[in-house]
């Protein structure tokens, strides 16, 4: 799987939780309901993304799970037979959807939990819904959804304190736990309550949370089959983790990845601000899968030349790209 070309397919911005790092408690400016691609102007992005030479698709939001009927969406994607077909999700919803999406088609998710404290899980997502989670997680494998993975950003002096905990967590559910670095988006702003603006002294280094891994749980041997962006290792106990660095240790060149944003736009990256407007394409010019298949090929090329720039150029709304 390695290498090919995957669309992430974000379909709504909005989000049931409000991560201080992600998404700002009031404020946001979210995107009419007419604005957002209909099921089928993204069966047709994605029909086209696959002539153009895309193999595996991903849906995201926002939370993708709070967008009605969204198993008729993993259900029109598993028709275009995709090589994979992901989901991403803050998994509050899993419980009660996961067999569904099983059954429409959809073969594994990724999950993401910043901690396994139930207070601390309320201070960072501003809700609750922690036991729900854990419920979610059991219902994907229950499900069948296969690997799960576990998404988890660290924050210093919030979580980097976890970091052995959500090994065993993983070690012991059969889970694959993705440690992720802290990237300057919207949400950590000055008015942010909790955290403040994004700051050096929040950010752990990938490096760091793999030394802590290697102190408590020995050496880690490099993994076959990752996807291109984690760096993902065995432990001794054959458990796998991963690390997503896109700060300390950028992996552009390694990145396959396409976006649709919630408003339709298709980025060749998260400091890609622009975009191309599949939706004018769509509705405007009545663009069929031909016609955007010529845009998205073009963007591929346009991807092969990008170049990212400094930080200051990262698209700050996460909650309307999906990460
Ligand atoms: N709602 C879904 C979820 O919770 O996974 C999908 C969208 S969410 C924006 C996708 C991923 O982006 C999550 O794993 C989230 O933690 C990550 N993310 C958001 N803001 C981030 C930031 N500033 N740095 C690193 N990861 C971030």
């Amino acid at each position: 799987m390695r290498d090919s070309k995957v669309l992430r397919i974000s379909v709504t911005d909005r989000c049931d939780l409000r991560c201080v790092y992600c998404m700002p408690e009031s404020g946001v400016t979210l995107v009419r309901p007419s604005d957002l691609l209909t099921y089928e102007e993204i069966e047709t992005v994605a029909r086209a993304a696959m002539t153009a030479g895309v193999r595996r698709l991903r849906v995201t939001g926002g939370e993708p799970l709070v967008r009605r009927g969204i198993e008729t969406l993993v259900e029109k994607l598993a028709r275009l037979n995709p090589d994979d077909l992901a989901l991403t999700t803050n998994g509050l919803h899993l419980g009660e959807k996961a067999a569904a999406l099983k059954a429409a088609g959809l073969r594994r998710v990724t999950v993401s939990l910043d901690t396994l404290r139930r207070d601390k899980f309320e201070t960072i997502t501003r809700r609750t819904g922690f036991d729900l989670i854990l419920e979610g997680i059991e219902a994907a494998q229950r499900a069948g959804l296969s690997p799960v993975k576990i998404n988890t950003v660290v924050i210093r002096g919030v979580n980097d304190d976890e970091v052995a905990e959500f090994v065993r967590f993983g070690e012991r559910r059969g889970l694959e736990v993705r440690f992720i670095e802290l990237m300057p988006t919207s949400g950590l702003n000055p008015e942010c309550k909790e955290l403040g603006a994004w700051r050096p002294a929040l950010f752990v280094k990938g490096e760091e949370i793999r030394g802590k891994i290697v102190e408590a749980f020995g050496t880690l041997e490099a993994a076959p089959g990752a996807d291109g962006v984690a760096k993902v290792y065995h432990l001794k106990s054959g458990a796998r983790i991963g690390f997503i660095t896109p700060i300390s240790d950028p992996f552009c060149r390694g990145c396959e990845r396409l976006r649709l944003s919630a408003d339709g736009r298709l980025k060749i990256c998260l400091f890609d601000k622009e975009g191309i407007d599949m939706k004018n394409a769509l509705r405007a010019r009545r663009a069929g899968v031909h016609e955007i298949a010529a845009l998205i090929r073009g963007a591929l090329k346009d991807k092969k030349k990008w170049e990212r720039g400094s930080l200051d150029g990262l698209s700050s709304e996460m909650f309307k790209i999906g990460g």
